[in-house]
């Protein structure tokens, strides 16, 4: 534990406490539930639970849920289902439509001590008198309401007095700021929208920036932990909070995660599901918890690679191989080994007496002794990896080729004499012999090859679905478009191929969810589309990183 330095939130987490600004850790983690979580989020619930869980604080599940336009109920499930997966558990669950009446009141509050109007621009209009980075704003011809005719507006746009759009009411700030967030912000508009907890009660919805630093502040969270984008909303946020005289958190901002090779905004993974780009939100390719967790991905090295990356003030690019290298990491120490063939050919063992059947024992995982071994049945006739051999190949090439010999992983020592070719010159099959006295285990021989390959008994083995998962885009950062382009022209063509694999007969009996490793090839999941008749496996990562190269 104490091998960490500390970083800057902990910095400012510990420097709050010894100054008894804040008497302990309180935390939240506040999705807007109008998407799936994505890899991004889990470095958020990472942290916030994380911090929690350090300073002996406590750490809610809050819905941010003041747009019912873009949110649903099956989103709120699936989040909390998969905050559970990660391993998580809140200590309260809120939300922040729960706050709709106190936030009213307020907002009441606010109007009668001068700090809030009713006013009548549209959108456009509004957008308008809001100037720009380099121009003031100018104020709203309704600026100057007086507090009693603001209130009763603002009861008339409660009880649906005037259409949509109409009206909204707005903090009275200062329209020549040069943060434009305080430029007289939008504290509620009318919209006539069935909200998924609250239904038809409301024709007005809290904004953002008007519900966050309340509901904070009303759970006594101490420690707002959010997304560099919010850095100059502080300034309103620390207003709301000092004008009503309510409970101040402290809103700390970070670095959001970006990947390599990803794009994990819900935006964009909304139009790859609408599209039909991808299979759904759960599909093995997605950067979404649900992705990585159908794609074969554990709890602990997702937990692990956010650890690990941290959390920066300042944006920057994660290496996706980072991730890669976190699960590859958790499943070397728990995936047992097993043999499957992807791409067959055929090996025919010509000294093997016919129809003769014999076992032979296999390591189950060489890192785990405890792991133990299992028998595999080894026969004359085998499948081996149409890249385990070439008719002809280079000296350094030390798999099988014609006239050399290799060793069969917990097998014996084969050299391989001829071959068996087709009509148009390809070899179909691979004629060999066994040498008898080197027997994986009790070897007498003393003869060394330089390769063992792996392969499986063709009598033996059976039948299975592959899908060979691979990187969904094929660029470094698929936001950068030519022109005409969007990041849908980065997607990885080959992200998926689907292919028939041959596998040691128990792993036909697999069930959903096990890991294994495919020796030499990589580490595979049992898919929720297996069938008692057919299992389907997916790959989660090679064992290696091929794209480096
Ligand atoms: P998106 O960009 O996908 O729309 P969001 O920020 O709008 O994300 P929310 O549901 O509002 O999504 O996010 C919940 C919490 O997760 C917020 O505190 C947000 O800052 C955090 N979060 C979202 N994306 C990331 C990310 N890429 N890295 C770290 N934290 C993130
Ligand atoms: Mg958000
Ligand atoms: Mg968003």
């Amino acid at each position: 534990e104490p091998r960490e330095s500390k970083n800057f939130i902990e910095q400012a987490i510990e420097s709050d406490l010894a100054s008894g600004r804040f008497d302990g850790v309180f935390t939240r983690f506040p999705p807007e539930p109008n998407g799936y979580l994505h890899i991004g989020h889990a470095k958020s619930i990472c942290l916030n639970f994380g911090l929690a869980k350090k300073y002996g604080g406590t750490c809610n599940l809050r819905f941010d849920d003041t747009n019912p336009a873009k949110e649903d109920v099956e989103y709120v499930d699936s989040i909390m289902d998969d905050i559970r997966w990660l391993g998580f558990q809140w200590d309260n669950l809120h939300y922040a439509s729960d706050y709709f009446d106190q936030l009213f009141q307020w907002a009441e509050k606010l109007i009668r001590e001068g700090h809030a109007y009713v006013c009548d621009l549209n959108a456009d209009e509004t957008r308008q008198y809001r100037g720009t980075l380099t121009e003031p704003g100018r104020n709203s011809p309704h600026r100057d309401r007086s507090p009693e005719e603001n209130l009763k507006l603002f009861h008339a746009m409660r009880d649906g007095e005037f259409p949509d759009g109409a009206k909204t009411l707005r903090a009275k700030i200062d329209m020549a700021s040069p943060n434009i967030n305080l430029r007289d912000p939008v504290m509620y508009r009318i919209m006539r929208a069935h909200h998924h907890r609250t239904g038809d009660k409301w024709c007005i919805y809290p904004m953002y920036d008007w519900t966050h630093g309340q509901s904070d502040s009303i759970e006594g969270i101490t420690f707002s932990n959010c997304t560099l984008e919010f850095e100059n909303h502080r300034p309103l946020y620390d207003w709301y909070c000092e004008k009503l005289g309510i409970h101040h958190p402290r809103q700390i901002e970070f670095a959001k995660l970006k990947l390599s090779t990803l794009l994990i905004g819900k935006r964009h993974m909304l139009r790859m599901v609408k599209e039909g780009l991808v299979d759904g939100w759960d599909d093995p390719r997605m950067p979404t918890i649900r992705g990585y967790r159908r794609r074969g991905y554990t709890p602990e090295s997702i937990r692990n690679f956010c650890s690990e990356i941290g959390v920066a003030k300042f944006p920057g690019t994660i290496d996706i191989v980072r991730l890669e290298n976190s699960i590859r990491e958790h499943l070397n120490r728990l995936a047992p080994r097993r043999m499957a063939v992807l791409d067959p050919l055929k090996l025919t063992i010509t000294n093997w007496p016919a129809g003769h059947v014999e076992t032979t024992e296999a390591v189950n995982n060489p890192g785990d002794p405890e792991s133990g071994s299992r028998e595999m049945a080894f026969s004359g006739s085998l499948w081996i990896e149409q890249d385990d051999f070439r008719e002809e190949a280079p000296r350094k090439f030390f798999r099988l080729k014609k006239g050399g010999s290799v060793r069969l992983r917990a097998g014996y020592i084969i050299d391989c004499h001829d071959v068996v070719k087709d009509d148009d010159g390809n070899v179909i099959e691979v004629l060999c012999t066994y040498d008898p006295e080197t027997k994986s285990g009790e070897d007498t021989s003393g003869r060394k090859v330089k390769g063992t390959i792996h392969w499986v008994s063709a009598d033996h083995a059976k039948e299975v679905e592959v899908r060979l998962y691979d990187r969904l885009f094929a660029v470094e950062d698929p936001s950068v478009c030519a022109e005409g382009q969007t990041f849908v022209d980065h997607l990885n063509p080959d992200s998926l191929k689907v292919i028939t694999g041959y596998v040691e007969p128990e792993l036909a009996n697999a069930e959903i969810g096990d890991r294994v490793q495919f020796e030499r090839l990589g580490y595979f999941i049992v898919d929720i589309d297996s069938t008692p008749e057919k299992r389907v496996f997916n790959r989660i990562v090679t064992l290696r990183d091929t794209w480096g190269k």
